[in-house]
């Protein structure tokens, strides 16, 4: 059997370095910008960087429901950030009408620990991944005020869940492919 291949949608943000972790990883990485780019994915990384913008860009290029439905037919998802904001089940201080896809049964609230002055590296203890602590970034992070029945929390930041599990899927408010450390991307594709 092939190992799977995972793609990163690359509208905006940082889909380069998912990517370089993704093949560090081991498994075949490819760039999302076309519908037809997510024909046999068994997951897709929806990255950080703008969800305001990267909403547009996913309209823009009728990009909404073929994601939807690859979602819907069983394409995994890991989303980090800006791509939490936008598979939440709600968003809170978002722009009127920003959309969601509406993968986790989750509410987040964007740019919820202030502004630039507030991003920073920090240590998480992610019994999940293993008894080391991981080293992430947050950047004008989300967070997720509310998670339903079936949302393991995997790792909490001042106190509010910061990496979530719902099945296969999985929902970061910060970033690990900035710092690098493979391990969430490693759970993620143990999964797949
Ligand atoms: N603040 C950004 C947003 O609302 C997310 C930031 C990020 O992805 N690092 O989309």
């Amino acid at each position: 059997m092939t190992a799977p291949e995972v793609g990163v949608l690359a509208l905006q943000g940082d889909f380069r370095e998912h990517i370089r972790l993704l093949r560090e990883c081991g498994v075949r990485a490819r760039t999302v910008r076309l519908p037809e780019d997510m024909i046999g994915l068994a997951g897709l990384v929806l990255p950080g960087g703008e969800s305001t913008t990267m909403g547009r860009l996913i309209e823009a290029r009728s990009l909404r429901q073929p994601l939807q439905d690859a979602f819907a037919h069983g394409m995994a998802c890991m989303a980090t950030c800006a791509g939490t904001i936008l598979a939440a089940r709600e968003i809170r201080d978002g722009l009127p009408q920003q959309f969601t896809l509406g993968l986790f049964d989750i509410v987040v609230r964007r740019n919820a620990f202030g502004r630039q002055q507030e991003s920073g590296e920090v240590w998480l203890e992610v019994p999940a991944i293993g008894s080391q602590p991981i080293l992430v970034a947050f950047i004008r992070a989300p967070s997720i005020e509310e998670v339903g029945p079936t949302v393991e929390v995997l790792a909490r930041h001042q106190g509010q869940p910061a990496a979530v599990r719902q099945g296969r899927n999985m929902a970061l408010t910060f970033h690990p492919e900035i710092t690098g450390d493979p391990r969430f991307h490693q759970l993620f594709l143990a999964g797949l």
